[in-house]
């Protein structure tokens, strides 16, 4: 990562960063939000267009409750509170992108306020506040290469203009870089628990604007902030926030001044760019939408929404571990994703020893899913497919060792563990004991000083008889069994 100069630690620890952002998330919607065309991505430009979202003069906006609804599961899931009466409102200024000359947002009275995201900040609960959440339409998209042989055309795509969009604002809340990612990240579980969003960055759905000031520790009042656009990965947040954490305080130690603006973050070489000067909300000259009725949520249309929410994580994550004695951070591993978490209870209720599903999601699966560049989402194993070796090992039937080999076959092979274990015509680990003697009594005779050092009283030296047992069992040998025959023989 560049930096902006050579701050020392100690410079930048009398600072203190401050941190708002505002997250713009897609709605799930078939249709836009004031008309019926399709929200599809990807179709041929400027195909999914009516009067409505091209802004043709006359054309009349009629609000998607289906909009409504996602928004609303969104703002409960956050815990924000939501006001029965919101009002739209137009916001104006011009870009060629927004044929209508204004946006339909919500101002003063948004759909719901108040609501919270607990992150964890250095191993500590911290609480983010969120101060809104409202709805309103995208705008379309400005297409500046790959449709021209000429790079200086600019072209517009209009169907993504009125697809509908949640914006939340937090409160200045966060204090780091790092903690602005883990918002981001237990933002984003949060909106896919409710199913309202993929939450897709590549494809726009979910984007995010950083507000960023730094001002002296102990000082009150806030030091003037720069929002830094269109980042688009949750690491080039971070990144582009340790920038601007950097730029502003060399800025103030040289005697200058941060001026008010809005900047792009440049990923390649790791630094921020003034783009311009920051509009003011009077710029926009915000007023109430003609064409739309107040939106009404009554407390029974609440009630309703209330009802449908799923179990989120951070409720789910205490009961798993209550549950089924796994740990924090098994919980933590577990609940990324609503479908995991679903399919790890399925897999746990089933499986003899729950608590031993969890562990082997740690021990064999993260690693060998991180060295494949895998989400767990992706894995080859299914949760079933753990249960199942989960129980084979509690059984007594395979062993550690055959277990990482099975696991390694299942990468190499892309497939899940009951059709390796199948495949490999169901492997058992020898628990013949008559012939795990033999090759105990070999080994001890083979190896006399060994015997000696054990007799005389270093017993760690069974840790070498039970490497050679089993090297000569080719791993297949039950650990368990082969300790008490060495005991045993060799006392
Ligand atoms: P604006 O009117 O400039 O858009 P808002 O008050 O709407 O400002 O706040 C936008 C975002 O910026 C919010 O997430 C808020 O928490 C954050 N924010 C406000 N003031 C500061 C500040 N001084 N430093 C960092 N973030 C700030
Ligand atoms: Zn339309
Ligand atoms: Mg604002």
């Amino acid at each position: 990562m560049s930096t902006v100069s050579d701050i020392s630690a100690a410079v930048r620890a009398k600072y203190e960063p401050v941190i708002g952002l505002e997250v713009h998330v897609q709605l799930l919607t078939a249709t836009k939000i004031f008309c019926s065309c399709s929200t599809r991505f990807g179709d041929p430009p400027n195909t999914n267009v009516c009067p409505v979202c091209l802004g043709l003069p006359g054309a009349l906006p009629v609000l998607n409750r289906k909009a409504v609804e996602f928004a609303g599961l969104a703002a409960l899931a956050l815990g924000c509170r939501i006001n029965t009466t919101s009002i739209f409102a137009r916001k104006n200024y011009f870009y060629p992108d927004l044929p209508k000359g204004y946006q339909i947002s919500q101002y003063d009275k948004p759909l719901a306020e108040h609501g919270l995201i607990a992150i964890n900040a250095e191993g500590r609960r911290k609480n983010i506040g969120i101060t809104r959440l409202h709805l309103e339409e995208d705008a379309g998209k400005s297409l500046h290469e790959g449709f021209a042989e000429s790079k200086e055309k600019t072209a517009i795509d209009l169907n993504r203009s009125g697809v509908p969009l949640i914006e939340i604002v937090s409160e200045p809340d966060i204090s780091s870089p790092e903690e602005a990612y883990e918002y981001l990240t237990r933002l984003k579980e949060i909106i896919l628990y409710t199913g309202v969003s993929d939450c897709n960055m590549e494809e726009g759905s979910l984007r995010c604007d950083a507000n960023i000031s730094v001002r002296p520790r102990g000082q009150k009042h806030f030091g003037t902030k720069t929002e830094v656009k269109n980042v688009n990965s949750f690491r080039f947040i971070r990144q582009a926030l340790e920038y601007e954490i950097e730029r502003h305080i060399a800025v103030i130690e040289s005697g200058g001044k941060i001026t008010q603006e809005t900047r792009l973050y440049n990923s390649n070489e790791g630094k921020t760019y003034g783009m311009r000067s920051k509009e003011h909300a009077h710029d926009y000259r915000y007023f109430p939408e003609p064409d739309l009725l107040p939106l009404v949520v009554d407390e029974k249309w609440q009630a309703e929404l209330r009802a449908t929410l799923p179990e989120l994580p951070e409720v789910r994550r205490p009961r798993l571990v209550a549950e089924y004695g796994i740990t924090e951070q098994d919980a933590v591993v577990l609940t990324a994703t609503r479908s995991l978490a679903e399919q790890f209870e399925a897999a746990a209720k089933a499986a003899k020893n729950p608590k031993r599903v969890a562990n082997l999601v740690q021990t064999e699966l993260m690693g060998r899913l991180k060295a494949k560049g895998l989400e767990i989402g992706q894995s080859p194993v299914s949760m079933k497919g753990i249960a199942l070796s989960a129980d084979l090992i509690e059984s007594g039937t395979i062993s550690g060792k055959m277990l990482k080999d099975l696991y390694d076959l299942c990468f190499e092979r892309g497939k899940d563990f009951p059709v390796v274990y199948d495949d490999e015509g169901r492997p058992e680990q020898s628990r013949d004991t008559s012939a795990l003697e033999k090759i105990v009594d070999d080994i001890i005779a083979a190896n006399p000083k060994q015997v000696e050092q054990y007799r005389s009283g270093k017993k760690t030296v069974i840790g070498y008889f039970v490497g050679q047992v089993m090297k000569a069992s080719q791993g297949k040998a039950s650990p368990q069994i082969v300790n008490e025959l060495l005991a045993k023989k060799l006392s």
